[in-house]
């Protein structure tokens, strides 16, 4: 059985007080919170199996490899993939983008082209675009509509036979949108192109599946689902990683250094150079474990009912926009109050113990299609209550008073 009350006593930090009111945190599109259950893997690791991993034959090093390399496992199960060596891990979704684009630097041609949508986090359109800049490809973007949908037609329009990179993410961190990956997936590979999608914000929403999917790449932070930040992964399908070179030289990355050449180490190795976050890894795990015990079932159900009850309420409120209104979206709310900026929306909540992200939320051309300096985004996780919904919407209404 579901929870809330039960589950928020995991989070230590929503038991505190931001500016003598509760914390009411509805910012959980930019980081999550960590559970007990998380913060005590962490004391553990560094309480009692601290040793760096893969070369030591003492006992603490092989300790730390066997919890570090049971992690990697958990997230290949997490996410389906076919082999455990086929999860890298990253410092997050942005390291895991830039590991592929700078690998296919070396694979496009200058006719060839790369797909990107009008949806996109700014991590996943700067590296491409740095990419067409070294390769002389071309970047095309998938345009949206008013509801923050990507229009599927021109999507088909775009595809040709010199397509070779599609982009997506899975879900909008800005609007909420849920993307229809599988489609889009589809189609590139009828055209042969290969997709990377950027599931940062899906991870504390979705259980993405990488066969049932058969997506080339997707990639993850593990703070965006109640793990540590610096720590992520990138899936990538054993033949695509075969056939991009590594990323970063260094140590853990080689099998034998000689000066005249350099033979690299077998996956996932070969693109994990140097000392990794060993601690945050193992407590991704933990938290996939954590999540996992919740159920996402459960999770989407209850983040839904949210959504549904907080759309509805704020709805209701005078002069209030929302931006993103897709079919088919998660619990992220942007929207503004008109004629006030949402900055000052944003410092007057904080002030109130509520915290909520304003600005362009790294999705600039998002706003520049509504015209709009950015938005105040209210973004719920399976922690939050119908009862905080209740406290922000009174904290809007008090602050359109105060600014109006
Ligand atoms: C958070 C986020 C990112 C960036 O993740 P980092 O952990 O900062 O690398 C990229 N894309 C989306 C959709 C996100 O929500």
């Amino acid at each position: 059985m579901f929870n809330v009350e039960k589950i928020r006593q995991d989070f230590p930090i929503l038991q505190r007080q931001v500016n003598g009111k509760p914390l009411v945190y509805l910012d959980n599109a930019a980081t999550s919170q960590t559970p007990q259950q998380v913060i005590d893997v962490i004391v553990d690791y560094y309480s009692n199996f601290n040793a760096n991993i893969h070369r030591g034959v003492h006992t603490l090093s092989q300790e730390a490899t066997d919890k570090y390399e049971a992690a990697r496992q958990t997230i290949q199960k997490h996410f389906n993939a076919k082999h455990a060596h086929e999860i890298i891990m990253t410092a997050g979704t942005t390291h895991g983008i830039n590991l592929v684009a700078n690998g296919f630097s070396s694979l496009l041609k200058k006719e060839d082209e790369i797909i990107v949508s009008a949806l996109e986090h700014h991590s996943n359109i700067v590296p491409w675009q740095m990419l067409c800049e070294k390769t002389g490809a071309t970047l095309k973007v998938i345009p949206m509509n008013t509801a923050g949908e990507l229009i599927m037609n021109d999507y088909d329009r775009l595809l040709t036979k010199n397509t070779k990179l599609v982009f997506v993410n899975h879900i909008s961190n800005a609007l909420g949108t849920i993307n229809p990956i599988e489609a889009i997936i589809k189609k590139a590979h009828q055209v042969g192109a290969a997709v990377l999608i950027d599931g940062a914000q899906a991870c504390p929403h979705i259980k993405a599946d990488m066969q049932a999917l058969n997506v080339d790449f997707y990639v993850a932070s593990a703070h965006k689902m109640c793990g540590p930040t610096g720590i992520g992964f990138l899936y990538g399908k054993e033949a695509w990683l075969h056939k991009l070179p590594p990323y970063q030289g260094g140590g853990e990355m080689i099998a034998d250094v000689t000066f005249e050449k350099t033979t690299y180490a077998d996956l996932p190795h070969k693109f994990e150079a140097g000392t990794p976050n060993i601690c945050g890894g193992i407590a991704f795990g933990a938290a996939v474990d954590y999540m996992n015990n919740i159920g996402f079932a459960a999770i989407e159900k209850y983040e839904h009912e949210l959504l549904e009850y907080a759309t509805a309420e704020l709805q209701k409120i005078q002069s209030l926009k929302i931006y993103g209104t897709a079919k088919n979206k998660t619990s992220v709310i942007s929207f503004n109050l008109e004629g006030i900026h949402p900055y000052d929306i944003g410092t007057l909540l904080d002030k109130m113990g509520i915290a909520v992200r304003t600005g362009h939320h790294c999705a600039q051309p998002i706003m520049n299609f509504y015209d709009i300096p950015g938005t105040v985004r209210a973004s719920f996780a399976f922690y939050n209550t119908k009862a905080e919904v209740d406290a922000l919407i009174t904290a809007v209404k008090k602050a359109q008073m105060m600014l109006s």
